[in-house]
């Protein structure tokens, strides 16, 4: 099986990406935040604590995040393997999931950064707010708060898996979806070759 991480600062593109690599290599998509959302849809009791945090910019619990995931590892069956989408974004859950997949027998296959500026960041959320709806959009303070949870918290991950030589980087700040679109897909026929 493969495993994918589709990593970068929030409005980088993680999801919009997934959803082309995945169809293109029969992959599962998960996205944590995805999952959060489904289950403060639901009203569940983890929903309600991750609202709160994920309204003020902030991460949820690694063992929340990573339990969702595993379980995803179990059910999901008939694909070739998964593309993790805003997962691991801490060390901890970088070096739980290195763990998780041992027990498996399996390892990370590569890492696909896309990389924006703050700026961009900004842009793109303030864009995607009008679209989507999303709660933790709308805010600035909120923004804000996820664009210093990326860097400090997230950012370190990149020296972890150059470390494990997993490390692949796309400039991701073309006008267009479809051009970002093109090279993320580029990256992905020389890393499966
Ligand atoms: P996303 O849809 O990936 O931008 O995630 C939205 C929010 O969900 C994040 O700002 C976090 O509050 C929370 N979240 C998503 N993935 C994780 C994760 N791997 N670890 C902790 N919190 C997460």
């Amino acid at each position: 099986m493969k495993y994918y991480i589709m990593f970068g600062p929030p409005g980088a593109g993680k999801g919009t990406h997934a959803a082309a690599v995945r169809e293109k290599y029969n992959l599962c998509h998960l996205s944590t935040g995805e999952l959060l959302r489904a289950e403060i849809a639901k009203g569940s009791e983890l929903g309600l604590h991750a609202k709160s945090l994920i309204d003020k910019g902030s991460l949820v619990p690694d063992s929340v995040v990573e339990g969702m995931i595993e379980n995803q590892f179990n059910e999901v069956k008939g694909v070739a393997g998964f593309l993790l989408d805003g997962f691991p974004r801490t060390l901890g859950q970088a070096r739980d999931l290195d763990a998780i997949l041992a027990k498996r027998g399996e390892e990370v296959t590569a890492v696909i950064s896309l990389m924006i500026s703050d700026e961009t960041v900004k842009q793109r959320i303030a864009h995607r707010a009008a679209i989507e709806g999303r709660a933790d959009d709308a805010s600035e303070e909120t923004i804000n708060n996820r664009i210093k949870t990326y860097h400090t918290q997230t950012e370190p991950l990149i020296e972890y898996y150059k470390a494990q030589g997993k490390y692949h980087e796309v400039q991701a700040e073309e006008p267009t979806i479809e051009q970002n679109r093109a090279k993320v897909l580029a990256l992905m026929e020389t890393i499966e070759k």
